[in-house]
């Protein structure tokens, strides 16, 4: 039985120590195993099946009093279903990734052969984000477990419920020498951060994430950094606008906006701005009739960001933008219950917080473009995003967009599709992270790619050796010319 670790009320010194000796004890049995088999990978994926199945009430229940109000609907499909689908994905590829792969031998050293094969890493420490506290802890455990590693967790500390949860879950199906989880405050997650883990997949803002890479550095520690940033949607001219706009609305308004690869902002032909706006209004109204007391409606998940997104609308009208707030039934913005209603954005000045930093909630900048030219040339212009969605039929303007532009991922004529694709690796690009996961990148990113070379028992190599003589000067001749 995983026993719970108190990391969270030890002092700054104990803390690093318990997490070290848990790391080391890891990093211990991880020697005694160094490579465990199919079945026994399968079998851990079979376990975090099991429990998940068995928590996935308490799971919804958990988030909800996180967040105030977490869709139930949004939780089993965005953090049950998403892994549980990417379990069955990977378990059904894993002995055919698991094989060494054979490579070409060069030619002068024939009949030697040549393979890479795939080695666990050993121990990876996993930090994970509030927006989706189960899935983004569990993915990258799915692909660290099918690739024979143990794993450490340091979920949110917003989601305090969860991530207790979290805790139990991983002590009910797993030993905690192979995966556990540590909960606590900033601190220990900065502690975490310095560990020498064999590798760390952050998933968080990109600020936290330089602190990370910086904290990891101190031991060389590889990372995968799954970031955020502003990811862009195009609407072409020949694209309907209310089938984009219910696209847009449904990647926009789930979590409330609170999705990494949210659309941020949306992008379309200048004379299309007010029907855009209409049509979003509509198509609102039919998916939220109601908000404060609408189930479906996920609330922002603490005061302190429900003020900043009050706080950039003010901003951006401050600075002279128009704001459109769509809101069905006319509710006040009810902080009580945290539900903030979609708000459009239009005209707002480049220097308005709105158009510069990651919005993560309902809030939605309309920028009207001359040419899709200057649309690509807007986005090209920023830091690269995370997602990129692009609307529209004509197939040259969507590779234009495809070969023009550089992000994470991209849908197009949907958004965020592209996440829940198992074969599609995952990760953003500079800015917006490095590194992927998710299927077979995934299994990659935690092994050891390891390179072999095989001598074969006749072969040439030995007539290179010293004294060099015109065995050599004949070899060297074919290959260099004269
Ligand atoms: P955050 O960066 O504030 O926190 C993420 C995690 O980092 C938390 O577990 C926290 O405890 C830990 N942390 C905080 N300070 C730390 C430090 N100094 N050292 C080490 N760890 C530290 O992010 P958040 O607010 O939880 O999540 C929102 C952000 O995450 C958004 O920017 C969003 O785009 C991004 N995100 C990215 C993805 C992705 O897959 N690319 C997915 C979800 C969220």
């Amino acid at each position: 039985m995983n026993v719970a670790q108190p990391i969270e009320t030890s002092s700054k010194e104990s803390r690093s120590k318990s997490l070290e000796g848990m790391l080391r004890k890891m990093q211990a049995a991880h020697r005694k195993h160094p490579y465990p088999t199919y079945e026994e990978r399968i079998d851990a994926l079979d376990r975090l099946e099991r429990t998940l199945l068995r928590n996935k009430d308490a799971i919804c229940d958990a988030i909800s009093h996180d967040f105030g109000n977490r869709s139930r609907h949004e939780s089993l499909v965005a953090e049950v279903f998403i892994v549980l689908q990417h379990i069955k994905y990977v378990r059904g590829r894993l002995a055919e990734w698991m094989r060494p792969s054979d490579r070409e031998t060069s030619w002068a050293f024939l009949p030697a052969r040549s393979d890479v094969r795939y080695q666990p890493l050993c121990v990876i420490g996993i930090i994970s984000p509030w927006n989706y506290p189960v899935q983004l802890a569990l993915a990258p455990l799915v692909s660290a477990l099918a690739s024979g590693n143990r794993a450490i967790i340091k979920p949110s500390e917003l989601t305090p419920r969860t991530s207790e949860l979290l805790r139990d879950m991983i002590a009910e199906g797993f030993d905690p020498d192979h995966v556990t989880v540590v909960t606590g405050g900033v601190d220990v997650a900065e502690a975490f951060s310095r560990l020498p883990l064999n590798h760390l997949v952050f998933t968080g803002s990109t600020t936290v994430g330089r602190m990370v890479m910086r904290a990891a550095s101190e031991n060389l520690v590889p990372v995968t950094l799954e970031l955020g940033g502003k990811s862009p949607a195009i609407i072409n001219d020949d694209f309907p606008l209310d089938v984009a706009a219910r696209r847009l609305m449904m990647g926009k308004l789930f979590n409330a906006g609170q999705t990494c690869i949210a659309p941020d902002y949306v992008l379309l032909p200048e004379g299309k701005r007010e029907a855009f706006v209409e049509v979003c209004k509509k198509t609102v109204a039919e998916m939220y009739p109601t908000l404060a007391t609408n189930p479906d409606y996920t609330s922002i998940v603490s005061d302190r960001h429900y003020d900043r997104l009050v706080s950039l609308i003010a901003e951006a009208r401050d600075k002279g933008a128009r704001i459109v707030e769509v809101n069905p039934v006319n509710e006040t913005m009810n902080r009580e219950v945290r539900k903030l209603p979609l708000h459009l954005v239009l005209d707002a000045p480049e220097e308005a917080s709105v158009m510069r930093d990651e919005i993560f909630g309902p809030i939605l900048p309309i920028i009207g473009y001359k040419t899709l030219g200057d649309a690509i040339e807007y986005i090209n212009e920023r830091p690269r995003p995370l997602a990129l969605y692009f609307f529209g039929y004509n197939q040259a303007h969507v590779e234009r967009v495809l070969t023009e532009t550089i992000s994470g991922g991209v849908s197009v004529n949907e958004t965020m599709a592209h996440v829940a694709q198992d074969d599609l690796p995952f990760g953003g690009v500079g800015p917006s992270g490095m590194g992927h996961y998710h299927g077979f990148e995934g299994f990659e990113q935690f092994s050891k790619k390891k390179p072999v070379f095989r001598q074969s028992r006749l072969n040439t190599t030995g007539l290179l050796r010293p004294p060099f003589g015109t065995v050599v000067d004949t070899f060297l001749k074919l290959v260099l010319g004269k």
